[in-house]
């Protein structure tokens, strides 16, 4: 009778499934281990207590190591010429591998005093904006003040940033976290517009 038409009960999940989903395909060395021939040369099917599915869960996704893939080529499980293939492939996708973790670390590392800078001169607007916005109750000079004043903090801002864009780490030998914007102002003409 074929093994589709037996049913047998997992011992894992309980549930009850046709033989052949407890077949299980032995490597070659352990075929040759347990018929207790050396000379084997085709995989043994056995009868497991797990079903197929809980053996699923089972298994690693792990890709083989080199290591691992030796012992399979000794035991006879992966063809020879496969297994050193999966090495040579292996071996070679390891230095690229390597330099672009490097890579991706180095630009992070590099990035960081720039993006300090960056949020420096972006907290100084900020504040220049706040107090413009928090005036407009306040009328005259104070008023025109703060409103130059916010208004050169962007331009110098987006000065500094274009540089900073441009020259890169060159540009941080002259802007730094302490860079004040202020200092950067032009003065106030003595007829800008009244608010
Ligand atoms: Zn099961």
């Amino acid at each position: 009778m074929p093994n589709a038409t037996k049913t047998k009960t997992c011992s894992k999940c309980n549930e009850e499934h046709p033989l052949s989903k407890f077949e299980r395909r032995l490597t070659l060395a352990q075929s040759k281990a347990l018929l207790r021939n050396p000379n084997l040369t085709r995989r043994h099917v056995t009868i497991s207590k797990l079903c197929r599915y809980c053996r699923q869960d089972m298994k690693s996704t792990k890709p083989l190591t080199a290591k691992q893939i030796r012992n399979k080529i000794t035991s006879g499980d992966i063809p020879q010429l496969v297994g050193e293939q999966m090495i040579r492939d292996m071996r070679e996708a390891l230095p690229a591998k390597r330099a672009k973790a490097m890579k991706e670390r180095w630009q992070k590392v590099k990035a960081q005093p720039m993006l300090q800078v960056k949020d420096s001169l972006s907290r100084q607007v900020a504040t220049y904006a706040r107090r413009f916005h928090s005036s407009t109750y306040l009328r005259g000079m104070t008023k025109q003040r703060n409103k130059w004043n916010y208004q050169e903090a962007r331009r110098v801002k987006a000065e500094l940033f274009r540089r900073l864009d441009a020259e890169g780490l060159a540009a941080l030998e002259d802007i730094n976290e302490n860079t004040k914007l202020s200092t950067f102002f032009k003065p106030m003409p003595d007829s800008w517009a009244e608010i």
